[in-house]
């Protein structure tokens, strides 16, 4: 709610959650868009800069020149995008999630690493034998998919289930995510956070809450994330 006074570009998360879900047919529409326009947007997101500076018209200097043309461009700003939020509620089995009668009380986010592809995660969260799926997924390129309704119970971490919403990001305990999953991800924990008034504190790595069978999503990760998401605060503070 509080992002209702903020600018439209800040408006993204809890809108766009209500609006993509109003119908199966509407919601596979906008994946086949998002899908799209998301493969645009990262495309735009990273290399552009990195194009541009390639294929300004720069006179080639000679060697001598002691400006480095190879230099790697400075860091990047933070993308001004907004992520895609990709519904997929109703094609997730209903086998794969428990439906929660009256409002949850959800007290706890939990980040994960899927130690594989977004796709492969993907096929297994829509997969009616696979038991194990979180809310949401974060794939490589930032796109975020919606498995299950927030106010539904998912098995993604032994224990917190009942009182947890979980997130999965692509990729591996052990090695960097994107960073257009570190955007994106703080997009959305924000948005969750703020709508279940959760302390940073309750923002969990799975490891932390099983720790003799996990270790993800990786410190590495946790600490790109958590950062980001105070990042975005003092943004929406300002
Ligand atoms: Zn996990």
């Amino acid at each position: 709610m509080i992002y209702l006074v903020s600018p439209p570009r800040k408006a993204f998360p809890l809108e766009h959650v209500t609006v993509v879900s109003e119908s199966l047919e509407q919601s596979l529409e906008n994946s086949a868009q998002n899908i799209t326009s998301s493969v645009i947007t990262s495309q735009e997101m990273m290399p552009s800069q990195t194009l541009e500076t390639i294929t300004a018209p720069h006179p080639i200097s000679p060697a001598s020149s002691p400006i480095s043309t190879e230099k790697t461009p400075s860091p990047l700003p933070r993308p001004a995008y907004q992520p895609k939020i990709i519904n997929l509620t109703e094609l997730t089995p209903a086998t794969n999630y428990q439906k929660w009668k009256g409002k949850r009380t959800i007290d706890t986010l939990v980040l994960h690493t899927t130690e594989g592809s977004g796709n492969s995660a993907r096929n297994s969260f829509l997969n009616p034998s696979h038991k194990y799926i979180a809310h949401y997924l974060v794939a490589e390129n930032g796109e975020i998919l919606q498995f299950a309704e927030e106010n539904n119970v998912t098995s993604h971490c032994k224990d917190y289930n009942q009182r947890s919403i979980g997130i999965e990001f692509a990729g591996h305990y052990n090695q960097l995510i994107t960073d257009a999953q570190v955007a994106a991800g703080a997009h959305l924990i924000s948005s969750i956070k703020a709508k279940y008034d959760l302390p940073l504190e309750k923002i969990k790595p799975h490891s932390e809450l099983d720790p003799s069978r996990r270790k993800d999503p990786g410190k590495a990760n946790m600490d790109a994330l958590l950062k980001a998401v105070k990042a975005y605060q003092t943004k929406e503070k300002k």
